[in-house]
């Protein structure tokens, strides 16, 4: 109705527009992006959008290749609970691999950087698990370059290990397996090396090209050739950022200290952060008037992959919100401002997810090429058997990824994973547990829950070919 008076056309018209793109809509329903655009496009107007992420306010030039220097890999340790993940990431911190400053950390603000004694510098994400780094991308912000993924070798590779490789896999981050606690006379690395290999996933000792390293988080042994592998592993990256612009980057954390005021951690990921710079991150806004590292040093300037904690923000700003430093003083207030003001609108989104209902009509646009699925069943059997003809439905024109896959309820972890891969959930004699289906709502996620096998795929086969022969 809104579009009808802007473009001043009978609304009718406009919901016939929609139903020639196979969409039944009503008066008050909000269009997406490409439906405005066509739609308006054929009554002769042109959509312009003015969206939340006024990215390109500051001139961003493209950084030349000399300027591109190497920055050091920024990791985040995953795996399934009490394999030793905490434990890794605390003996890191405290223990010697830190060149000359052993057991210098002190403060908890959300990621820490080591330097090996060779000088080489690794930043960790201080938040261990899948579930914190997937929220991050499911919020836009791909931090990690690189994930440390602990298995306890007295353990197995267990449902949230899987989950953990799926969530790095579905992020394109490359993965180096701490197999944990071989201290234990009863652990057994090469049995997890043989599972992994069933999973087809062979690490270097197999034959395969995925580092792996036997250690123990609790005695030290193997942490230190553990590190050289990630830093192996991340000069085949080739990762480099260009310090000398304007600092742009990801925030952490940020919570409100009662005698300091707003305290927030960020990554520099690219360019130098500095004190008296005029920072914009998510909502807020704010000159940064002191910076700390991990250990509580004060410091004036921060470069590419430092954790840094800031003083000066006008608020706490969102874990996996971007932030950049801005020329402008005033513009970076009015962007917060806006953005503040977008969020109260709420219904301005500026992502919708797939449903099954819409694979039709985005494949007829042709923007469309991949579709994501999650797969959980109740049982091995169910779960293998639907991957299979899942796969088998793939054509020329769009492949479909099973992303993830598992034996078990459809969990909150699953619901972010699907958000931050733009992917479809299918439960197989499952059903959402927890929070599941309210994170679902909110983040707009499609949820289909079957019992019978025939009728999960013909349900995608028939979506998929609704794409197919469009209604146009
Ligand atoms: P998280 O849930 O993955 O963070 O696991 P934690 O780091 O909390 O470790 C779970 C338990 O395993 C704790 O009781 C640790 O002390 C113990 N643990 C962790 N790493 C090792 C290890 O290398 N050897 C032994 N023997 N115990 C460990």
């Amino acid at each position: 109705s809104e579009v009808a008076t802007m473009m001043d056309v009978p609304v009718t018209q406009i919901i016939s527009a929609c139903m020639s793109l196979g969409m039944m809509v009503t008066m008050n329903q909000r269009l997406d992006a490409e439906t405005l655009s066509i739609v308006a496009d054929e009554f002769g107007y042109e959509v312009e959008f003015v969206t939340a992420d006024l990215e390109e306010t500051t001139e961003v030039q493209p950084d030349k290749p000399e300027d591109l220097k190497p920055r050091a890999p920024i990791v985040t340790v995953m795996g399934h609970v009490d394999h030793g993940k905490t434990s890794l990431l605390d003996y890191v911190r405290k223990e010697n691999v830190i060149a000359g400053e052993s057991g210098g950390i002190t403060q908890h603000i959300g990621a820490y950087g080591v330097e090996l004694e060779g000088g080489q510098k690794i930043a960790f994400l201080d938040t261990p698990g899948h579930e914190a780094f997937t929220a991050m991308r499911a919020r836009g912000a791909q931090v990690t370059d690189l994930a440390i993924i602990v298995i306890a070798a007295d353990d197995d590779v267990m449902p949230q290990t899987k989950e953990a490789i799926s969530h790095a896999q579905a992020a394109g981050v490359p993965i180096v397996f701490a197999i944990n606690k071989s201290d234990l006379p009863t652990a057994n690395p090469e049995k997890i090396k043989e599972k992994l290999a069933g999973m087809n996933l062979l690490v270097e000792d197999w034959g395969g090209k995925i580092q792996s390293q036997d250690i123990s988080a609790k005695t030290g042994m193997g942490v230190k050739e553990l590190l050289e592998k990630v830093l192996l592993e991340a000069e085949i990256l080739d990762l480099k950022a260009n310090p000398g612009r304007l600092a742009t980057g990801t925030v952490v954390e940020a919570y409100l200290d009662k005698g300091r005021g707003y305290v927030s951690t960020v990554l520099v990921q690219s360019g130098t952060l500095r004190i008296g710079d005029f920072v914009l991150a998510g909502k807020n806004s704010g000159k940064i008037k002191a910076m700390h590292d991990e250990r509580g040093n004060e410091i004036k300037e921060a470069g590419p992959s430092t954790p840094v904690s800031i003083l000066g923000l006008d608020g706490a700003p969102q874990a996996g919100d971007k932030f950049k430093v801005m020329l402008d003083e005033r513009e970076a207030k009015d962007i917060a401002a806006k953005r503040t003001q977008l969020q109260r609108e709420q219904s301005v989104r500026t992502q919708r997810h797939i449903t099954l209902d819409e694979i039709g009509r985005r494949i007829a646009l042709g923007d469309f090429k991949e579709l994501n699925i999650i797969l959980k069943g109740d049982v091995d059997g169910s779960v293998e058997a639907l991957t299979d003809s899942f796969q088998k439905l793939s054509t020329e024109e769009i492949q479909v990824n099973i992303i993830h896959k598992g034996v078990g309820a459809i969990t909150e972890s699953d619901v972010l994973l699907a958000s931050a891969s733009d992917a479809i959930i299918i439960g197989f004699n499952v059903r959402p547990a927890g929070n599941a289906r309210q994170v679902a709502e909110k983040e707009e996620i499609d949820i289909r829950t079957y019992s019978i096998i025939y009728d999960a795929i013909n349900d995608l086969k028939d979506a998929m070919e609704g794409m197919l022969s469009p209604v146009m």
